[in-house]
């Protein structure tokens, strides 16, 4: 007997949109509806942080002007706890780049206006790309996308080379462990690059530098005197 296998029914994505403007998050609320997102809607920003951290949803549609608490607040909130897809909307198309600039780890930028139908794309297509961040440990601020190489640090991206990558990927799920150079070369290059262990000192140095930027005060890196590195989680 030939059994035609059906597709199991998705889950409904959940879409919060936090807009004060209620005509604004009316229209939201029905067009993200009929793409057939279940939407969930704040109008404050002081409550979104919690709201987000209780009920996980699918993606984060915020407004950059709120009572309460403003977008870009809201967004370091989130960013502390969660990598859940962002996409930051602005009144100005002149403060994008800004937006861009400040690296708060929104993930898209829209401006108003905007066509509805356009922002249930641009949600369509970042719940696409899928970006599967797992942390590196339990209760790590290091969280991974293994697929797209790419690394957050408490929810801020970190622009990386693939080397830096590996090797952060490499200290990161081994807390504690203390790494050989001669080890951690192993990590970051599959072939027999000619490199000395002085080239480990020089990505250690980039990843501190990319790390306390995009992170202030963050530290991670721990040098061993004579032998080599090794990752220490915060307290
Ligand atoms: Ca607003």
């Amino acid at each position: 007997m030939v059994q035609t296998a059906t597709p199991p029914a998705e889950r409904p994505r959940t879409i919060l949109v936090v807009e004060d403007e209620p005509s604004l998050a009316a229209l939201l609320r029905e067009t993200l509806g009929d793409a057939g997102f279940r939407v969930a809607l704040l109008d404050d920003g002081s409550e979104v942080a919690d709201w987000v951290r209780a009920h996980g949803p699918d993606a984060v549609l915020l407004d950059l002007g709120l009572p309460g608490k403003d977008g870009l607040a809201v967004c370091h909130e989130i960013r502390a706890f969660s990598t859940v897809p962002l996409i930051m909307v602005t009144g100005r198309i002149e403060e994008m780049d800004r937006l861009r600039g400040l690296e708060i780890g929104a993930d898209d930028y829209i401006c108003k206006p905007f066509v509805p139908k356009e922002v249930a794309a641009r949600v369509r297509a970042l719940l696409r790309r899928s970006i599967e961040w797992r942390d590196a440990q339990p209760g790590s601020p290091l969280s991974l996308d293994e697929a797209g190489m790419a690394a957050r640090w408490n929810g801020v991206r970190l622009d990386l080379t693939p080397v830096e990558f590996r090797l952060l990927r490499a200290l990161g799920q081994r807390p504690g462990r203390v790494f050989s150079r001669a080890q951690l070369l192993d990590a970051i290059y599959s072939d027999d690059h000619v490199v000395n262990d002085r080239t480990v000192d020089s990505h250690i140095k980039n990843l501190r530098r990319k790390i306390a930027e995009a992170c202030p005060g963050a530290d991670p890196l721990t040098s061993i005197y004579g032998v080599g590195y090794k990752f220490v989680l915060p307290d």
